[in-house]
């Protein structure tokens, strides 16, 4: 599977996009601010949407995305049911952006939202995808996504220290994972209140995946990125599978 990194940060300062990864060239994990990034043509080839949690950071650039497919079928968006109540009470709700499930009409819109079940696989565009809840400040989860039939690549989105999503990695024997770490040890008070991993944190999760696999490190705080990668020296030196996403890189995994 190829995964290009349109936006791997989670915040957005000069060059830094935000959560949005384009999968095998057709499937959008997250439409944060990378989506920006895609050319008209990408934009009018996504033909599936899943989505990690209703933060802004993973979806404020939906709304966009969709305003660029004039005349494309309808993009079918999926996640758990507190994520679509979320995007469809308080931002396509005619009141922050239009309601793009009924316009132009209820048979042909914009978006469909479609909810899905954790741990329950859903076939989207021809790939596999299973959400699996994590630890976040709100309802989320992370995505396990495979062509099918192969093992899986993890996909954490944001989350706290967690367990569920390590044991089905690890009993899928995913390939790969693209994993959080927004904060550095010196502010874990407040990773452990917004959910998210510290380099302290993070070596639990990386010891609770398959061994070896390549590690995508993902979500650094862009203001904060350079005093992560320092905390995280020691771990990256020590595990020659583990290394920061780089914006802009495509990965085949
Ligand atoms: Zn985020
Ligand atoms: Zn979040």
């Amino acid at each position: 599977m190829e995964v290009r990194v349109l936006g791997m940060h989670g915040g957005e300062v000069q060059e830094s996009r935000s959560s949005c990864y384009l999968l095998d060239g057709h499937v959008l994990l997250d439409a944060g601010g990378g989506q920006a990034l895609l050319s008209e043509g990408e934009a009018d080839g996504i033909d599936g949407c899943i989505v990690t949690h209703a933060h802004l950071d993973h979806v404020y650039g939906l709304p966009l995305l969709l305003d660029r497919r004039y005349g494309c079928p309808t993009l079918e968006v999926r996640s758990i049911a507190p994520v679509i109540r979320t995007l469809t009470t308080h931002l396509f709700n005619d009141a922050l952006w239009p309601d793009l499930t009924r316009i132009p009409d209820r048979a042909s819109p914009f978006v469909r939202f479609v909810e899905v079940t954790p741990e329950v696989p859903v076939r989207v565009a021809g790939l596999e995808a299973t959400p699996v809840e994590v630890s976040h400040s709100v309802p989320a989860v992370g995505w396990l996504v495979s062509l099918p039939g192969e093992r899986p690549v993890v996909f954490s989105g944001d989350t706290g220290p967690t367990t569920r999503l390590w044991e089905m990695a690890t009993a899928r024997a995913a390939r790969a994972a693209f994993v959080e770490v927004s904060y550095p040890d010196r502010l874990a008070r407040i990773a452990a209140l917004s959910g998210h991993l510290t380099p302290a944190t993070l070596a639990d999760a990386i010891g609770r995946l398959p061994p070896g696999i390549p590690i995508r490190l993902i979500h650094l705080k862009p203001e904060l990125a350079a005093e992560i990668e320092s905390e995280l020296a020691p771990l990256l030196a020590a595990h020659g599978n583990i290394g920061i996403a780089r914006a802009g890189a495509t990965y085949r995994v």
